[in-house]
């Protein structure tokens, strides 16, 4: 199998340091399963200034991060991939204008083998970045971040956790939510959970978890699913 290997285009790779270095996504690294490399887009300015960006043509506020810099970065990160003109490798702009990320989206990303991430920060880019240099745009939610490094962290943690071996065999992602569905393929959201003591303050775990009848906690289990899948998720 092949290692996924994540190629994050930044001028804050030290965000990325500590949220990496823990738990899952360590020991992930550690076993081989998958690498995570920073480029510093920095270190693709042309002049001694290192200049990323420059203000807007047409005015207005903030400062666009420039097509040339850009394209020198991709180019010499798709210089280091292994096939960067295959299916398997992908260059993703992070962007609140990008189609909504989602469990499928990563489920679909964890196939790839590179996956370039290019983050943003201050007003946008110049337009022809995302035209010429991507070939998809990807948006964490509705809502405006100052830069998209918490934006692919959060792709790059979903993502990850789908590669097979990154879990443990008893943390598992195929009960979860969104990856569990019912008969008709419904995606639905995680049944409740609950853990010693089986009485908190009256509060009780349900009875039907405590027999260990496993035919009737599946049953239950799937009920409880769609249940709170329908009263939480109108949208679904
Ligand atoms: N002016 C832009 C927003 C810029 S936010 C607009 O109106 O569309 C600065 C950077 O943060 C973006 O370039 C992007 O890389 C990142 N970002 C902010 N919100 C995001 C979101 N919801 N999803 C993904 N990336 C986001």
């Amino acid at each position: 199998m092949n290692k996924i290997r994540f190629h994050i285009l930044t001028l804050f790779p030290e965000m990325f340091e500590s949220v990496f270095a823990s738990s899952i996504l360590s020991r992930a690294q550690k076993k081989g399963i998958m690498e995570i490399k920073y480029y510093n887009l920095r270190d693709f300015a042309a002049d001694k200034h290192k200049t990323v960006d420059d203000t807007p043509y047409g005015g207005g506020p903030g400062m666009v991060l420039k097509i040339d810099v850009m394209d020198k970065a991709i180019t010499s990160i798709k210089s280091e991939i292994r096939n960067p003109k295959s299916e398997k490798s992908k260059v993703i702009l992070m962007t609140p204008q990008g189609k909504r990320f989602d469990q499928k989206k990563a489920a679909e990303l964890s196939n790839l083998e590179d996956i370039i991430l290019i983050c943003g920060h201050y007003e946008g880019f110049d337009e022809r970045i995302r035209e010429h240099l991507v070939d998809e745009e990807i948006s964490i939610g509705d809502f405006v971040l100052s830069g998209g490094e918490i934006p692919a962290m959060a792709v790059v943690d979903a993502v990850a956790r789908l590669v097979p071996g990154v879990l443990g065999k008893d943390e598992s992602s195929n009960e979860e939510s969104f990856s569990l569905t019912d008969d008709d393929g419904k995606i639905l959201l995680e049944y409740p959970i609950y853990t010693r003591p089986v009485e908190y303050k009256g509060w009780k775990v349900p009875e039907v978890l405590q027999n260990g009848n496993h035919a009737e906690i599946k049953k239950w289990r799937l009920e409880e699913a769609k249940n709170r899948t329908k009263d939480k998720r109108t949208d679904r």
